[in-house]
């Protein structure tokens, strides 16, 4: 027989389940009894258009947060400015309705967590309550009595909601109230003057007539929009910049390792007399190390230029077989001694439609990277493939290989797998990425497949030209 699963609640989780029951059972309570009387004493129809229109504001609102530069708490729902209105301009019974449905809607709609819509909706009903009472407090007045009162209620509704999240968050994080509270009410006092403002202004306009409120609904709803694509354009602008400081970092402690040798083997061949052997020893330092100076700044002028030209159209085409054989004995000639190349290709293999420049860089980068992450005695191979129309390019090696799970993320931007899966050895995480994104542009395909610790194969395929 099959035993029963039980899911796991988490240890903080259970803290708050109290204080969760708690909350939804009085808010149950209180909708139960707005709702009874609501349904004995009927309101009027306009009553119930408008509350209706208060409502489906308060949805579209909770639904869709506004991003407030400088708040760290996240989006702000507008919804209370609508949950306060109907407080104010009609009474307890109806500001719990619509508290109630605004928040059981959204958040099953997000198909959030039980818990969750409970103790939500729960704190939108008990404050949505407590500012409907406030507001039966104040008497019939002019326009100043209502914005005040329209103030008031605002904040009563703010301090019930805050104080019952700010409780929960205690419970969860295991953290004295007060601290919690203190953390709370920084974080969203901003959003709240706002959102008493716009109530403000809100039940102000509905005073001399609705319709002239429904005409609030143009620039609030392009004022969410606007500082929503505001919001998105900055978070990408910080995302850039923070790619800038670790570009600068990286490039910089690239230069500098092969600067070093290259100065360091220049001023000893100056001050000193050496033997011939020491002499062309740090000659072929100074060659290996400016050669690895010139092809990171090559990576970084590369990157630059494929992030402005995009989707240019591939017009010539070249012989596959001359560039693989240009390319491996160009490799050749800086080979560590104890590492192989070899190649295998398929004789009959057509021309390419790409350019060959591209693909010589593609494929120097693979090679490259190839002879990088190998070990000292790795053997590389090079192959070219006809598979249906397409032309297949691999660099084969035996070297460290790469896990699974970053098999796909080596193609990103600066990407690089840890350093100590990489025996320290030193790069840009750019290579790859300048590969793909070549690649890409010339209607191709890259791919890795990789063991740890058994090697890995990089491949790309290219169209072939049109006989
Ligand atoms: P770089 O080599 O400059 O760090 P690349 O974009 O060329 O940047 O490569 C990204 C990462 O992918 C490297 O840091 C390395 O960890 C891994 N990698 C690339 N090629 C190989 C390879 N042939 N064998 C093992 N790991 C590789």
């Amino acid at each position: 027989m099959g035993r029963k699963l039980i899911s796991p609640v988490s240890p903080e989780i259970r803290r708050a389940l109290p204080l969760v029951a708690v909350v939804s059972a009085c808010s149950i309570c209180l909708l139960v009894a707005a709702v009874w009387s609501l349904a004995t004493g009927p309101p009027q129809g306009s009553t119930a258009v408008g509350a209706l229109a208060l409502l489906s504001s308060a949805v579209i609102a909770e639904a869709f947060p506004v991003p407030i530069e400088g708040v760290s708490a996240g989006r702000t729902s507008l919804a209370t400015v609508f949950i306060v209105a109907a407080a104010v301009i009609y009474d307890w019974r109806i500001a719990v309705v619509v508290g109630f449905l605004t928040m059981a809607t959204v958040e099953i709609g997000r198909r959030r967590p039980p818990v969750r819509i409970a103790f939500n909706t729960g704190a939108y009903t008990l404050a949505a309550a407590a500012a409907g009472a406030t507001a039966g407090a104040f008497g019939e007045g002019g326009l100043l009595m209502l914005c005040i009162a329209t103030l008031v209620v605002s904040t009563v509704f703010y301090v019930v909601n805050i104080a019952l999240l700010g409780l929960l968050f205690s419970r969860l994080r295991d953290q004295p109230v007060l601290q919690t509270l203190r953390g709370t009410l920084v974080s969203t006092t901003v959003p709240f003057a706002i959102m008493a403002s716009l109530a403000v202004i809100l039940v102000g306009l509905w005073d001399r007539s609705p319709y002239l409120a429904i005409a609030l609904i143009g620039p609030l709803v392009a004022i969410a929009l606007y500082q929503r694509r505001q919001h998105d354009t900055l978070d990408r602008l910080r995302e850039l910049d923070r790619l800038k400081d670790e570009f600068i970092a990286i490039t910089s402690h690239e230069l500098r390792t092969p600067l070093a040798s290259v100065y360091g083997a220049a001023m000893t061949l100056q001050r000193r007399e050496l033997a011939e052997e020491q002499r062309e020893s740090l000659l072929g330092v100074v060659y290996r190390e400016s050669g690895r100076l010139a092809r990171l700044v090559d990576q970084v002028l590369w990157a630059s230029k494929l992030e402005r030209a995009h989707g240019t159209p591939e017009s010539g085409s070249f012989d596959p077989i001359e560039l693989v054989d240009d390319v491996v004995a160009a490799e050749h000639a800086h080979l560590p001694p104890t590492v192989s190349l070899t190649v295998a290709m398929d004789d009959a293999a057509p021309r390419v439609a790409a350019d060959g420049e591209k693909v010589k860089q593609v494929l120097v980068n693979l090679i490259d990277n190839a002879v990088k992450y190998s070990t000292d005695e790795g053997a590389i191979e090079v192959s070219l493939r006809t598979v249906d129309d397409c032309v297949r390019f691999s660099v084969r090696d035996d070297g460290l290989g790469i896990p699974l799970v970053e098999q796909r993320r080596i193609f990103d931007k600066f990407h690089r797998l840890d350093p100590d899966m990489t025996r320290g050895v030193g790069g840009t995480g750019l290579g790859l990425y300048i590969c793909k994104q070549l690649v890409d542009q010339m209607n191709g395909r890259i791919w890795v497949a990789s063991r740890e610790g058994e090697g890995s194969t990089f491949a790309f395929e290219l169209p072939a030209a049109q006989a």
